[in-house]
This record gives structure tokens, sequence and C-alpha cells, in this order.
């Protein structure tokens, strides 16, 4: 569980199964907003004075053979999902881990295979669960015209309407993959960035920035032997051993993404928040920008504090950006923002959140856009956050959120 959700002074764990959730969430709740608590990877599945309701108890699987598609109870988590479809050589495009759970899936997460495949959320067919003012709801993709607003708004904003207990996706294929990382000095990240921009979808560029600078790349073009794209970084990357290319059977073989960037830390993780963004290429604005974050991480307030970027475009560009709530569709880098501090340093925590308010600002020119990987709605720019995630679809969440939601049980939009 995030180590920050963990400390919280939270009034208790609910775990109610099927039948008793639709009956709880007919109860007043005493404290609001409920928590809600899925893979328990981001800093707000359980924060004081609030209930937490945990999904541990939603976790039966269904493949529909014909139709290809996965139906599951949103207590799963990505690397159990894959787990159980693997023997059907099927599978989704999930992050860089598979720790993740149905938050990953309903904020619009995104991974290495999201160029070729895109969003998990685009996989959607099918959603079930309890809008904040306890009515159930079920709704497909392809019925809602007379809901269509109701399916666009669960499609990445979710967590503010409703508690999502079962979700039917179809399935991609299973895929081989080919992974490279390794460390670059700063100075060749700028040109790393303009080729990457050139590349196929089915290749796509990750780095994380800490102590040192590591490059993350991966190929999932079919198993052609080896990648040329990634034999094509051996001028930033070298010979070094641990710099080869690795085979993968699928995306849960992958190599731990960011173990390069910073010595482990110590026994007791940091705590952390952490905010990403969304943007279009960058081509000759990647060289003044890395400049300027290269001192951003000289100043850096705790050896945790980092910064990373995903690649996007392809497959993710192809959907309207009027079809979901993730409207940013015509993004090709997500950059993300983790602020640390030892548990219990207040004053370490103001100056690690003041550090990636920082860089975030600094990023917002380039890269407008917010992608709601973990709700801030106990920080001074969720409001902010909100606009940069939603931009003219806000007044229209905040509506449906007044008629679904309308005693504010899910946090505030
Ligand atoms: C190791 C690691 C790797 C990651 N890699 C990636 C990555 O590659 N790409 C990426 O895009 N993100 C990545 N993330 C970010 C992660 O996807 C988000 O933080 C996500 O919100 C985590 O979801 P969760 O279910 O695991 O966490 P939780 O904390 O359980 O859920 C997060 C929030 O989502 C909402 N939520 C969850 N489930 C439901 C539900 N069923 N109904 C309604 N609301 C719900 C709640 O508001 C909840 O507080 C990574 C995070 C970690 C820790």
């Amino acid at each position: 569980m995030n180590p920050l959700a963990q400390a919280a002074d939270s009034l208790g764990c609910l775990t109610p199964g099927p039948r008793l959730l639709k009956q709880l969430m007919r109860q007043p709740l005493g404290s609001t907003p409920l928590r809600i608590r899925s893979g328990g990877n981001s800093s707000r599945c359980a924060s004081d004075g609030c209930w937490t309701l945990d999904l541990c108890r939603h976790r039966e699987i269904l493949h529909h053979e014909a139709t290809k598609e996965v139906e599951f109870g949103t207590g799963l988590t990505m690397a159990e999902l894959l787990q159980a479809m693997r023997a059907s050589g099927r599978s989704l495009p999930i992050g860089l881990s598979g720790l993740t759970g149905s938050g990953f899936i309903l904020s619009g997460g995104m991974g290495p295979l999201s160029r070729s495949q895109g969003l998990a959320l685009d996989h959607i067919t099918e959603i079930e669960g309890i809008w904040g003012s306890g009515e159930p709801f079920a709704l497909r993709k392809d019925e809602c015209t007379d809901d269509s607003s109701r399916w666009r708004a669960l499609m990445g904003a979710a967590p503010f309407l409703a508690v999502v207990t079962r979700l039917r996706l179809r399935t991609q294929r299973l895929q081989a993959l080919q992974v490279r990382h390794g460390l670059i000095p700063a100075s060749q990240l700028p040109m790393l960035n303009q080729i990457a921009e050139s590349w196929p979808e089915t290749v796509s560029l990750q780095w994380n920035w800490g102590e040192r600078l590591e490059v993350y790349a991966v190929d999932c073009n079919p198993a052609e032997s080896p990648s040329r794209h990634l034999e094509a970084l051996d001028p930033f990357l070298g010979t070094d051993p641990r710099a080869a290319i690795r085979r993968c059977q699928d995306q849960l073989e992958q190599p731990r993404f960011g173990s390069l960037a910073s010595e482990s830390v110590g026994s007791i993780p940091p705590h952390s928040e952490v905010i990403a963004r969304l943007g279009p290429a960058l081509n000759h604005q990647a060289g003044p920008l890395i400049e300027h974050l290269s001192t951003r991480i000289r100043e850096r307030p705790h050896n945790g504090c980092r910064i990373s970027a995903q690649q996007l475009g392809g497959a993710t560009q192809r959907i309207s950006p009027g079809e979901t709530s993730f409207i940013h569709r015509d993004s090709i880098w997500k950059p993300w923002i983790t602020a640390a501090w030892n548990p219990g340093d207040q004053a370490g925590r103001e100056q690690s959140l003041a550090w990636m308010d920082q860089v975030s600002e600094d990023l917002r020119k380039v890269c407008p856009g917010v992608h709601l990987a973990q709700l801030h709605d106990h920080l001074p720019g969720h409001q902010q956050e909100l606009e940069d995630a939603y931009g003219d679809w806000l007044p229209a969440l905040r509506q449906l959120k007044a008629e679904l939601d309308p005693e504010g049980r899910f946090p505030p939009l």
C-alpha cells in the first residue's frame, strides 16, 4: 500500500462484497469523501478522517472466448489480470508495473504498449458500479446513445462520481517485448527524445531521472531479432552488457522501471506525491527544457524526488478528444514529477511539494494537460489540475457530479 496512505489517520477500512456494497452505498457515511482502494498505489486511497472502501472482495474474472473480452471485479491488480489471461494468449496494455489496480485503468493509465494498442481505458466495453447517489448502474458502450455523457464521464473521471465494481474490456493478442534500459548523461536526452519522436508506434521511450538518468525503451514489433530501433541506441548506451536488449515474453517480465536511476532507498520508504502532465512532441524545444530540468534536478530537496516521462501517440491519438474524459489526445509525452520526503518531516514535505509545483509549472508551458493518475484534493493546486485535466469538459462533468453524487460522497470536482 502507498506509504503515505498507510500512515493516514483513517476512520477504518470497509471490505463489503458486491451485495453488501449496494446496501452500504445507501447509508449515510458520517464523513466524506469515501476513499476507494483498488491496487492501493495512490496517496489518496486512505486519508485522515475518512473511511476507505477496499475492493478486495471484487475479484472474479470471466473470459468471453467468442468476443475475446475479459470481465472482472475491480479489486484485481493488473498483474493478476494479465496472469489470468496468459493461458488464453490474450493481454491488455498495462503500465510499467503490474502492481496497479483498477485506478490505473479508470484514470486513463498508459504504458509502453499504449502507442500501438491505446489506453486500457479505450478497451472498456461495459462498466458497472454505484453512483455516489447510491443508484447502481451498468452501461454498455454500444448502447450508450442516451447515456453518452455518463459513459464519457466514467471514462477518465469515474473516481469523482462512482465506485466502479466491474469492467468488461476487449483484449489484445499476447505480445513479446524487447526492452533496453541504461544510463545516459542528461546532455544526450534532447537528441534521444527527438529520435524517439520519429519512431514507429510499436516502439516507445520512457525515462526516469533521479541521481542518474535512466532511459527505458520498449519495442513490441513482432519478434524481429533483434530490434533495429533498440540497436540504434548503441551510441547512447554503449556496449555495457547491463544495457543489452532483453527479451520479455510479455509485459509482466519487463525489468523494473527506474531501478537504475537511484541508489536503493533506506529501509523506511519515503512519503510521496506525484503529478503527471501531458503535452505534444517537443522537437527543438527539448534542448532548453531539459537543460532547465537539469537545474531542477540539482535542486531536489530529497533524493527520492524524480522527474520521469512516458511516450504516447499512435493509437492513443486515434480516439476523438470528445469520446472520453481523457481529452488530451494530441499528447506525445507524459512527464511526471515525484515529490518525496521522510515520514514525519513536515518541513521536508513542504519543500518537496513546492519543488514539485515549480517543476510542474515549468513543464506546463510545453505540456499544458494533466493526467490525473493521483487525486490531490488535499493540495492547493487541485482546482488548477482539474482544469488542466478536463479543460472545456469540466463544467459538464460538474453538472453530472451534482446529479450523480449530490452529497459529494466522492472527492470534490
Ligand atoms: C509502481 C507504479 C507504477 C506505475 N506505473 C504507471 C504507468 O506506467 N502508467 C500510468 O499511467 N500510471 C502508472 N502508475 C500510476 C497509477 O496508475 C495510478 O496511481 C493509479 O491511480 C493507481 O491505481 P490503483 O488502483 O493501483 O491505486 P488506488 O490508490 O487503489 O486507486 C487510486 C484512486 O483511483 C480511484 N479508484 C480506484 N479504483 C476505483 C474504482 N473501482 N472505482 C472508482 N474509483 C476508483 C480512487 O479515487 C482511488 O483513490 C504507477 C504507479 C505505481 C505505484
